[in-house]
Formats: C-alpha cells, sequence, structure tokens
C-alpha cells in the first residue's frame, strides 16, 4: 500500500509554532518514506465561517517549504463540510449495528460524563441508554433534539504508536460512550475522522500528542466500518515555560508575527532545533531534513517554548 500522510487542520484561526511543528514532521515523516500528504480541510461546523483562515493556513505551509500532493484546494470537496453525504452513510451502518442511541443530555451533562470517574464500571454511558420507550416519548413531546452516541466497546484497543510506543485503552471504561452526532445533526469530529482517514487511503497520522487518546477511538470506528486505520505517529506539544498547551489565540506566537519575525528557513531551524532534530537553530530547509530524519530524534517530551523564539 502506498504511503499517504495528511494535513488535516481545523480552520478557525492563524496556524501557531505548535502546529507548524507537527506539520513539519507529517511532511518529514511522509516525504522520508516517499509518499504523498494529502490537505484536507476539517470545517465541520457549518456555524463559522472558515474561508480566510483556509486560505492563510495553507499559505503559511507553503511558506515554511510543505507541500501536497493532493485534496484542497486543488480538490474543493476534500473538506468535511461538504462530506456529509459520507457522514450520513457511515453514520447508517452502525445504526444498523445496534451501534448508536439517541442522548438527551446538556452539553455541560455530556462534558461530565465523558471524563474519568476511577471505579465506576461504564464511566460514559449517560442514562439515554438505557431510557424506556414512554421516556423517550415524552421527551420527543417535549420537542427536545437528541444527539447521537456510540456504544464504546468494552474491550482492550491497542495503537502501536510510532513515537510514544504502545498505547491502550478500553475505551467503554476510559472514555465511555461517545457523541457522533451532535444534536443540530452536525457530525462528530471522531466519526469525521475516521470516516475521512480510511476513506481517503491515509496510512500515516501524524499530529500533535493531545489527540493520541483519540486514537484507539478512531481504529475501532475505521475497523467496525470495515476499513484499515491508519498508523500513528504523535508529536511533543510545544508549551508554554508554565507548562500550558498553546493555543490559537496566543496571538504572538501565531504565524503572523513569526512570518515577519522569520524567514522560512530560519523558522524551520528553530522547529527543528526545538524538538530535537538538529544540534544548532540554524537555517535550513524542510527538503534538507528529509534524508536524515528519524523519529528517534524528535523529543518524546513536551517542548517547553525558549524566551528567544
Ligand atoms: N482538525 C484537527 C485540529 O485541527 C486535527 C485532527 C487530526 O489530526 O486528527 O485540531
Amino acid at each position: 500500500m502506498s504511503v499517504r500522510g495528511r494535513f488535516a487542520p481545523s480552520p478557525s484561526g492563524r496556524l501557531h509554532i505548535g502546529n507548524m511543528l507537527s506539520s513539519l514532521l507529517a511532511w518529514l515523516d511522509v516525504r522520508s518514506l516517499g509518499g504523498e500528504m494529502l490537505f484536507r480541510l476539517e470545517d465541520l461546523d457549518p456555524e463559522r465561517s472558515y474561508e480566510d483562515s483556509a486560505r492563510l493556513m495553507a499559505e503559511d505551509l507553503r511558506w515554511l517549504g510543505l507541500d501536497w500532493d493532493l485534496g484542497w484546494p486543488m480538490e474543493p470537496d476534500c473538506r468535511q463540510g461538504r462530506r456529509t453525504r459520507e457522514y450520513e452513510e457511515a453514520f447508517g451502518r452502525l445504526g444498523e449495528k445496534g451501534l448508536l442511541y439517541r442522548c438527551w443530555c446538556s452539553r455541560a451533562e455530556r462534558l461530565a460524563a465523558s471524563a474519568p470517574h476511577p471505579g465506576e464500571e461504564n464511566p460514559g454511558s449517560c442514562r439515554c441508554r438505557t431510557l424506556s420507550g414512554a421516556e423517550i416519548a415524552a421527551l420527543e413531546r417535549r420537542g427536545r433534539r437528541a444527539a447521537y452516541k456510540v456504544i464504546a466497546p468494552d474491550e482492550t484497543v491497542t495503537v502501536e504508536d510510532g513515537h510514544y510506543g504502545t498505547y491502550v485503552e478500553n475505551p467503554a471504561r476510559e472514555g465511555g460512550d461517545f457523541i457522533v452526532r451532535r444534536s443540530d445533526g452536525v457530525f462528530a469530529y471522531q466519526l469525521a475522522v475516521s470516516v475521512d482517514d480510511a476513506a481517503m487511503g491515509v496510512t500515516r497520522v501524524v499530529r500533535a500528542r493531545d489527540l493520541l487518546p483519540s486514537a484507539p477511538r478512531q481504529k475501532w470506528l475505521i475497523e467496525t466500518l470495515g476499513g484499515t486505520a491508519p498508523e500513528y505517529c504523535h508529536a511533543p506539544l510545544i508549551v508554554s515555560p508554565s507548562g500550558r498547551k498553546l493555543s490559537k489565540r496566543e496571538g504572538d506566537l501565531n504565524m503572523e508575527p513569526l512570518r515577519e519575525r522569520y524567514t522560512p528557513e530560519k523558522l524551520t531551524g528553530v522547529l527543528a532545533y526545538l524538538c530535537g532534530l538538529i544540534d544548532r537553530p540554524e537555517s535550513v530547509r524542510p527538503r534538507e531534513l528529509v534524508e536524515h530524519f528519524d523519529w528517534n530524534k524528535v523529543a518524546r517530551e513536551d517542548v517547553i517554548l525558549p524566551d528567544w523564539v
């Protein structure tokens, strides 16, 4: 099977230095394996406007020297906002397998339900799973719209992460049933990303470490839908000196000021140095890093942002 990686940004703001590190590693990973890169826009929420962020994100990746062979914008439909039919189809198949139920919990309740409660048999399973027909009818009469949850498997799912090693989870016990479709009808990230990675022939998923806990659920969903899960390889996060994850809101570390302060080669050098690929933050082009790219050189612990960046 040919190697295919992907950039899958949610166009909700400008890319920041942490996104650039995972993008650089995703690109190096696939290029060092002689594979193709795909760009998919993860614009699931129809309430938001994406055009400007999407264009700027693509421009920022190209500016650094990260290119792709397939996907958006060459293929305008390679965006989640245009793939509802594919998600409907997968959703239908989960329903046929008896794996879905309607959930009327409020958003806050759902978030609480997904927090781990050690010792509880099935922390993420809400009461909606066992409502009686009469209770459901009463909720329907009140006009409340329901989200849909998938019944998480009560089994061990093992992901061999290419960077962090074996990652084991029992989705039912550790995360519980999870939402695949919101009450407004919008499909949820876990379903969309799983459907897309399988349908688009993605074989290497490289992304930031904060999504590692999602990998078992995605692998299970893909396999349940009859697909082949990609290999997952998570990248370290860049964190502030206090250990906080950077967010797109951290304006001074997004690509707008970074592009004013650095040349593409200088910024690539800083990223490569911060994660351990090179010994000094010297100017380098991404393609010059391909030949000697090795995940063993990449830090596993989070990278603390030094004050000189
Ligand atoms: N769209 C997600 C984000 O920008 C990433 C999804 C993924 O890599 O699985 O956070």
